[in-house]
């Protein structure tokens, strides 16, 4: 399988929040404008910044920057952290570094929920839980992690494998509010 066959969590991030952006990255191979803090956040962390997170979870053992693949997905995903509570659970967790929220915001729910997928398959365990750390409002959210959300992410994955498969730009209907703090803006038409 070619490299550029595998998606990645962050495909599925990206779809929740316009699904147009699958198609101008993927299809179109036109990237996000990368920003300060994206750049600071591609630079290596210091674990202290999850402490308060290790603490709240009773962590025994702190996985970092875990490189993940599933042939069946058709997905690779390298995660933050995945916290391995004192009872064996496997919690993945992600910093933010550019956002500020106070709860889970629905495309990392999306995201976390297809990190729980790589994770389940590469540890053979159940993923319930995640957590997403927003560094601008030094917010730690834990989320749980359904089986409808993890249903709902094997139907993102379908949906994204489509989009790129057909070569199909699709129909979007976006709030102008997210257009405006879109990294694709530049590229967009319907913009
Ligand atoms: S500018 Fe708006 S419509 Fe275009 S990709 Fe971004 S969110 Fe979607």
């Amino acid at each position: 399988m070619e490299e550029e066959d595998f998606l990645t969590p962050t495909d599925v991030k990206r779809f929740v929040y316009c699904p147009k952006i699958i198609y101008i990255s993927r299809v179109l191979h036109l990237e996000e404008r990368t920003t300060d803090y994206m750049e600071f956040g591609r630079e290596k962390h210091d674990k202290s910044i999850i402490a308060p997170l290790i603490a709240s979870l009773k962590a025994s053992r702190v996985l970092e920057d875990v490189e993940m693949e599933s042939q069946r997905l058709k997905m690779r995903g390298k995660i933050d952290y995945i916290i391995v509570t004192k009872f064996n659970e496997y919690v993945p967790a992600e910093i933010k570094w550019a956002e500020a929220s106070q709860s889970v915001k629905r495309d990392h729910a999306l995201q976390m929920a297809t990190y729980s997928l790589l994770i389940e398959e590469n540890f053979n365990t159940v993923v319930k839980r995640g957590a997403v750390y927003y560094l601008r409002s030094k917010n730690i959210c834990v989320l749980s992690i359904s089986e409808d959300l993890k249903k709902e992410a094997k139907s993102i994955i379908k949906k994204i494998s489509e989009i790129i498969d057909n070569e199909l730009e699709p129909e979007v209907k976006v709030i102008k509010s997210r257009c405006m703090n879109c990294g694709f803006k530049n590229y967009c038409l319907t913009f």
